[in-house]
């Protein structure tokens, strides 16, 4: 039996971890947004694809909520000193990373191939998917201009008032050889959107072409958790994102938003009472303080998958 999730970081990684305790190793795999990616300082920067690796391989950083765990600082402060940009913040450990990846690639690797072989040295057995090994990049329709995503989100600190999404590249990318196996897996038992921000995480996934078709196309159940409990975001732009383009802020919005995707909706416990029209849904707790919430979530989402099933 195998589970397919479609993640993008920080929210989506937290039910990957609780999904990957649940799991038999290997049974998970998941399709990681690369629309966040950026080359700054030379570097080809993969936000998603690293905080879910850092995240399942158990070197996540706590304390900030983002980057690795035992960080130390010397480049950046170094970089600073120096007169460099600084608003992206890079830890020594995590520029290893970027500086390895960089240099895979310009050797001819594929981001596939060389997230793959980073998930094996942090020893993480669930398959982490590139969506496309082609370059996609998501750029942020505001009331001051379009930015490029890394600049409105972190440089910007989501300021800007929103107004729409672009995925540049999305149209001529390639659903990547890995994700393409794991929608057709013959065995595939759920499809779980993860509680990721619809708009910048998990839509510039859905516009590689024929993903969205994958999807429909399989047997198994799509089911989508809130990012949002009680009408609001645990973290992030999400609902302020919802509010400026001009949506209802609430877990049914997200749920129309995914329309004729699913197959079935998780809403948080507080939002037990939302109708969400044309879709079976359950309540369950969403908020993913420590591992045992992640992984009560897990459970809760497989077992209503099977119930879908039946
Ligand atoms: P990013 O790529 O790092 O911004 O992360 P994601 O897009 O994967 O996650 C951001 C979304 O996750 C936000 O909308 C948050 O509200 C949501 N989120 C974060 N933690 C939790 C949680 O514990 N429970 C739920 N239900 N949503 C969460």
């Amino acid at each position: 039996m195998k589970i397919l999730a479609l993640s993008g970081g920080i929210g989506g990684a937290k039910l990957a971890l609780g999904l990957s305790h649940v799991l038999p190793a290997g049974a998970l795999s998941v399709i990681a947004n690369t629309g966040d990616d950026f080359t700054h300082l030379g570097l080809r920067i993969s936000p998603d694809i690293d905080t879910l690796c850092y995240t399942l391989g158990g070197l996540d950083n706590p304390v900030l909520g983002w980057g690795r765990a035992d960080e130390s600082w010397a480049f950046m402060e170094t970089l600073g000193a120096l007169g460099g940009e600084t608003w992206f913040r890079l830890g020594d450990r995590d520029l290893a990373l970027h500086v390895w990846r960089t240099a895979q690639l310009a050797a001819g690797a594929t981001l596939s191939a060389v997230t793959a072989s980073v998930a094996a040295r942090f020893g993480i057995a669930s398959a982490i998917l590139p969506m496309s090994d082609d370059p996609v990049a998501t750029r942020v329709a505001t009331t001051e201009g379009t930015l490029d995503f890394q600049e409105y989100f972190v440089h910007r600190q989501c300021r800007p008032v929103v107004r729409g999404l672009e995925f540049a590249g999305a149209a001529q990318a390639r659903i990547a050889p890995g994700a393409q196996a794991a929608l057709a897996a013959p065995d595939l038992a759920a499809i779980v959107i993860c509680p990721s921000n619809p708009f910048i995480s998990i839509d510039p996934i859905l516009a590689v072409p024929g993903l969205r078709a994958a999807l429909r196309a399989a047997p198994a159940p799509v089911i989508a958790v809130s990012p949002l409990i009680g009408g609001k975001a645990v973290k992030g732009p999400t609902a302020k994102m919802m509010q400026e383009m001009g949506m209802t802020v609430d877990a049914a919005a997200v749920a129309a938003h995914y329309g004729d995707l699913l197959d079935g909706f998780v809403l948080d416990s507080a939002d037990a009472a939302t109708r969400i029209p044309g879709v079976a849904s359950i309540a369950a707790p969403t908020l993913m303080t420590g591992l045992a919430e992640k992984i009560a979530l897990a459970r809760a989402v497989l077992d209503f998958a099977a119930g879908l099933r039946a």
